[in-house]
């Protein structure tokens, strides 16, 4: 299997790009085609689901898109990844059925209780296989709204050779997303709290990635959602849920899923396995106020905005979502050129583009099952009291606004995308019913611990002036 950048540059093998992260012409890398499944192959996977369980599933699906690891060493690899006793429920990624007949998609039963988990233990056991290999290092650096700092702090613990410098934006994630991350004490996990939003976290890693000398000399690294393993394990998730709904609702069940959306990542993951030829009917996307994406599922229109709004699901608090190249590439056709044109000239230039005219773009819906909605912090609250009250327990307010856009727009069996448990994010859910939420054993007294952080301004040198230090310090 041979990978392209969305603006051209390849063929890359898989375990270059593993450790390479975003390409060097700033395009995003994509495999060369998909490979597909059909339903025979769906049937053979869903006795082994059935049989060996989620790692097993992992491996079948992840050996299509990986042909440089020995296949022995990449099912230990999915193995380790998806022990079950890494999650809080057997199934790994368990389904369960709501009283209106959704299903939710639990996603966040892993170590950091966020669906980044699923993406991030993977990536953790590759990482370690790769350069224990190539007797390398690597340096991660990697920006975080929340969930995905703990979650690649917590996957990459203790792995040789790694080294992890997350950039979070000062005072902009819940007290118990600051604790998980904060509290780890480990010289190779640094935290580093930049004055500003998490925009300018995500241009400062640009910036620092674009300086093509030091991201040589540091070995610099991805963990964000630009790197092709983390889709690619998100890839593996829905057709674990696919498999188990229909199990319950029959093979001609029509389902759609309805994911609440921030940098694309996980919904990207659910297109490409609708390309692949896993019958999803419909992909709903689902933004809060942000919603520059909907904006363009509906218009036609992309227009990034100067900064993010901050809401009450604040893992979706994004305003250039660093995923929705790899879609637009191929919703054009797959043209390194035009990709180009509309990221590079027409963003720069205009600060937006405009696809509604486009052919490809009027076939959104029937061709590529895309449907998009919001939700406000009302809805939100809304939503987490309606599951409460019908008895179902309590929602996370990123699921909550999926549930909420599920109601309006999802057809036929809808799954919706469970991305947290709701103890991340209690001021919210205790504004909404005005309890608390169950906290699980593993978390408990997590705020009291010490916390460990490095401050820093806005700005790529002083950024890469502790990445220096740090690495100098060893
Ligand atoms: C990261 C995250 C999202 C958004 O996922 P993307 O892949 O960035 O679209 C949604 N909900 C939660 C809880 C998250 O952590």
């Amino acid at each position: 299997m041979r990978y392209f950048s969305t603006r051209g540059a390849g063929p890359r093998r898989f375990t270059d790009i593993l450790l390479e992260g975003l390409a060097p012409d700033g395009g995003l890398y994509l495999p060369e085609t998909y490979p597909s499944v059909d339903a025979a192959q769906l049937e053979v996977w869903s006795r082994l689901l059935r049989r060996d369980g989620y790692a097993a599933l992992a491996y079948e699906v992840v050996r299509l898109f990986v042909d440089d690891i020995p296949d022995e060493d990449l099912r230990g690899i999915c193995e380790r990844a998806y022990a079950p006793e890494k999650f809080a429920h057997p199934d790994v990624v368990p389904v369960t059925e709501m009283s209106d007949g959704t299903w939710l998609v639990h996603l966040s039963n892993g170590p950091s209780a966020a669906f980044k988990d699923m993406a991030m233990l993977l990536l953790g056991e590759l990482f370690a296989y790769e350069l224990g290999r190539r007797g390398q290092e690597l340096n991660i650096l990697g920006a975080t709204s929340g969930d995905t700092g703990s979650s690649a702090e917590y996957a990459m613990l203790g792995k040789p050779g790694v080294r992890v410098f997350m950039l979070s934006p000062a005072g902009r994630m819940s007290e118990f997303q600051q604790a998980q991350m904060f509290s780890i004490d480990d010289p190779a996990i640094v935290n580093i709290v930049v004055d500003g939003v998490f925009d300018d976290c995500q241009d400062i890693v640009k910036a620092v990635n674009a300086d093509a000398a030091f991201k040589a000399d540091y070995s610099l690294g991805a963990v964000n959602s630009i790197n092709w393993a983390r889709l690619l394990a998100q890839i593996v998730y829905y057709v674990a849920a696919w498999l188990r709904i229909t199990d319950a609702e029959g093979p001609a069940a029509r389902v759609s899923f309805t994911v609440p959306t921030g940098n694309f990542g996980n919904i990207a993951a659910g297109h490409i396995a609708r390309e692949m030829g896993l019958p999803i009917t419909q992909l709903v996307l689902a933004t809060n106020e942000n919603n520059v994406l909907e904006e363009f599922f509906t218009t036609g229109v992309y227009r990034p905005r100067p900064g993010a709004l901050q809401t009450s699901s604040p893992s979706m608090d994004i305003s250039k979502a660093s995923n929705f190249e790899r879609f637009v590439f191929d919703l054009v056709g797959r043209s390194p050129e035009r990709t180009r044109e509309l990221f590079v000239d027409r963003l720069q230039a205009d600060g937006f583009f405009d696809l509604s005219g486009d052919p490809a773009f009027l076939r959104l819906r029937d061709r590529f099952g895309f449907v998009a909605g919001h939700s406000t912090h009302a809805d939100r609250l809304t939503t987490i009291r309606r599951v409460h009250e019908a008895g179902e327990g309590l929602v996370d307010p990123h699921t909550a606004d999926a549930l909420h856009v599920a109601r309006a727009l999802g057809e036929g069996v809808t799954a919706v995308l469970e991305t947290a448990l709701p103890v991340k994010f209690s001021e919210t859910i205790e504004a909404a019913v005005g309890i608390v939420p169950d906290r699980p054993e593993r978390f408990v007294g997590l705020e009291d611990k010490r916390r460990h952080t490095v401050e820093a301004p806005n700005d790529p040198e002083a950024i890469k002036e502790i990445i220096r230090r740090t690495v100098a310090g060893d």
